[in-house]
């Protein structure tokens, strides 16, 4: 199993960062040890002054494939989940001035915490029409709509597969609508799509 991710996928985070807009989507893969399962509680690591939480939408990879077509992505994935991309930004801006990869930055241990439950895709009305948000102690800290993402799931899908097969129970993090802000000590993040709370983890 491996998790890969996209980044720069919503043009509001893009703007609150400051990056420049990809003509791509800008993709990299955080290890399997980054995952953080049945609400576990987040470590804030030693080596970062400034996580970063960033809500994502998660497909579930259902066959394996390889230079996927787009008109046939929407064949490769079942369920959507809800996932964190925690991120050491100061990490990462220091490795991004330095024209280096930002794996530490992003894969670290506990760096993906991923909601037990996945919502079958055949439940959702419109795929380009998910609500989905972030809360830290109870207060709106990023709210998204996959009808905002500048790759869809089907783009992202076709994309990745010219390069990396895909396999059955890969996981794809699709991006982070803004908002991202660093988290601290004792804090309590809840995540959902639409109004069901599918995360919920202490930061220790
Ligand atoms: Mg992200």
């Amino acid at each position: 199993m491996k998790i890969l991710c996209i980044g720069r996928n919503y043009a509001e985070h893009i703007a609150e960062l400051q990056n420049e807009t990809p003509d791509a989507p800008v993709i990299f893969a955080k290890p399997d040890t980054a995952l953080l399962q049945r609400n576990q509680p987040f470590f804030i690591p030693d080596f970062s002054q400034d996580i970063h939480h960033e809500i994502e939408l998660v497909l579930r990879i259902c066959r394996n494939g390889k230079n996927i077509e787009e008109k046939f992505a929407p064949t490769y994935f079942d369920a959507i989940g809800l996932g964190i991309d925690f991120t050491a930004r100061d990490l990462q801006s220091k490795l991004k001035s330095k024209g280096l990869p930002w794996e530490l930055a992003k894969g670290f241990d506990g760096s993906a915490p991923l909601s037990q439950e996945f919502i079958p895709v055949a439940n959702f009305p419109d795929l380009k029409n998910i609500n989905f948000r972030l809360e830290v102690n109870g207060e709106v800290r990023q709210q998204g709509n996959s009808g905002l993402m500048l790759h869809d799931f089907s783009k992202i899908i076709s994309y990745i597969s010219q390069f990396i097969t895909l396999k059955m129970g890969d996981l794809l993090f699709t991006g982070t609508p803004s908002g991202v802000g660093p988290v601290k000590l004792g804090d309590q993040l809840t995540g959902y799509i639409e109004d069901r709370q599918l995360l919920n983890l202490a930061v220790k």
